[in-house]
């Protein structure tokens, strides 16, 4: 049966392809483990029981629904903004929709462990989360470059009872710990699931994460048009891996007077390679680590390096939904460098009192741009996809105040 709550824009067809993006793996063993995942996933969202504990956890663990907060101070600038609160969750951030999806499926499947890569360490902590409140183990896998730069995400998850394994191959950063627990778990297929932090990697995980990430839209969509009537003009998030953008873009990709907009890391310019990480502006098509897609690449078509003041955004790839959402013109995907980012984060700081993430920042840099360019009647709804908490001794250090 079809997923009923996923634009047909953003279904994969029978070989998990989104036009010329996406796509199943090819090794055996791993696919037919991903075929099990696939399957499970079919079933579990068609299932009564799994649908009511999903939204028992979501409204009384996660907090949902997050409000939209009309932002006034920021909207002097011109347009009107409206914030979706994902950084008003339990961990503070969109991620834990997906995990826990991830984790009940996991459970389901009759899995003792959930194996994932993180980064900043953001979705290592919400799996940890997950994994904790429905009694899994959780292994994650962690560059130690990022291990030394994220110290209090590496301590919550240490506390939350995940085993952390530092990889030092390579740059030591999130690239390499992906091929890391993708090893590990080619070892322990049968017990543990691979659990991706983004709308990234091969099927069924575009599919999947968009899934449980839908709730943000379907319910932004709803709330806007209670609270404030009609429906907005732009619709903005930012854009890593895609899964807080997806999230949101998909209630409103039916509304064609509605602007979808991504917004990319511009990191320090997009005239500086490896000082950025605009994937959707200045990628090529290829495959990168069991997938197609646009990624930023080297003359040989090895994934360039990447840079952003957020680190959650700094991937050479993006997920193929958004790919093919470009590709057919339905989505536009604009950048913010690191300084227009900081800029936002201070203002949406002082002037509402909300300390963004990073990451998020580059949408609210964005929307105070364009809210400039617009007049008054114009709406603009950012996605708000998580606070700063975990940004702030950087930016005290960027920036003096
Ligand atoms: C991880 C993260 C992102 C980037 O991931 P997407 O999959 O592109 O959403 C954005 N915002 C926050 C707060 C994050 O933690």
């Amino acid at each position: 049966m079809a997923n009923e709550q996923l634009n047909a824009l953003v279904l994969p067809d029978e070989n998990g392809n989104f036009g010329k993006h996406g796509g199943k793996i090819g090794h055996p063993e791993l696919a037919r483990a991903l075929a099990e995942i696939e399957t499970g996933f079919r079933n579990i969202i068609q299932d009564a029981d799994f649908i009511s504990e999903m939204k028992r956890l979501q409204a009384t663990y996660v907090g949902r629904p997050s409000p939209i907060y009309h932002a006034r101070t920021l909207s002097q600038r011109g347009a009107q903004i409206y914030l979706k609160r994902e950084d008003l969750n339990h961990t503070g951030a969109h991620k834990i929709n997906h995990c826990i999806g991830e984790v009940l499926l996991a459970k389901k499947l009759g899995k003792k462990k959930v194996i994932a890569e993180t980064g900043a360490g953001q979705h290592g902590v919400a799996l940890a989360t997950a994994a904790a409140l429905l009694g899994l183990a959780c292994e994650i896998h962690m560059g130690v470059v990022d291990i030394a730069k994220e110290h209090p995400n590496v301590s919550r998850m240490k506390i939350l009872g995940a085993k952390i394994v530092p990889v030092s191959a390579g740059a030591g950063t999130l690239k390499e710990a992906v091929d890391s627990a993708f090893e590990s778990y080619m070892g322990q297929l049968d017990d543990s699931m691979f659990a991706i932090g983004s709308v990234v990697g091969p099927a069924p995980y575009p599919e999947m994460v968009a899934y449980f990430q839908s709730i943000v839209g379907h319910e932004a969509r709803e709330q806007f048009q209670t609270a404030y009537g009609g429906l907005p003009d732009e619709v903005i998030a930012c854009v890593g891996g895609g899964s807080n953008a997806l999230g949101l873009f998909n209630a409103f990709i039916d509304d064609k007077n509605v602007e979808l907009v991504g917004v990319e890391p511009a990191g320090e310019g997009l005239d500086k390679p490896g000082r950025h990480a605009a994937t959707m502006t200045l990628g090529k098509f290829g495959n990168i680590q069991g997938f197609n897609c646009y990624y930023l690449q080297e003359a040989d078509g090895t994934p360039a390096a990447v840079h952003s003041i957020a680190s959650g955004l700094d991937y050479p790839g993006v997920g193929p939904q958004h790919c093919h959402l470009k590709d057919s013109g339905r989505a536009r995907y604009e950048t913010a460098t690191d300084a227009e980012c900081l800029d936002a984060f201070m203002a949406l700081s002082r002037e509402e009192g909300i300390i963004p993430a990073l990451e998020s920042s580059h949408a609210v840099a964005y929307a105070l741009r364009r809210a400039a360019q617009l007049d008054s009647s114009k709406r603009l709804l950012v996605n708000l996809s998580g606070r700063g908490d975990k940004d702030i001794d950087f930016v005290l250090e960027k920036i003096t105040v």
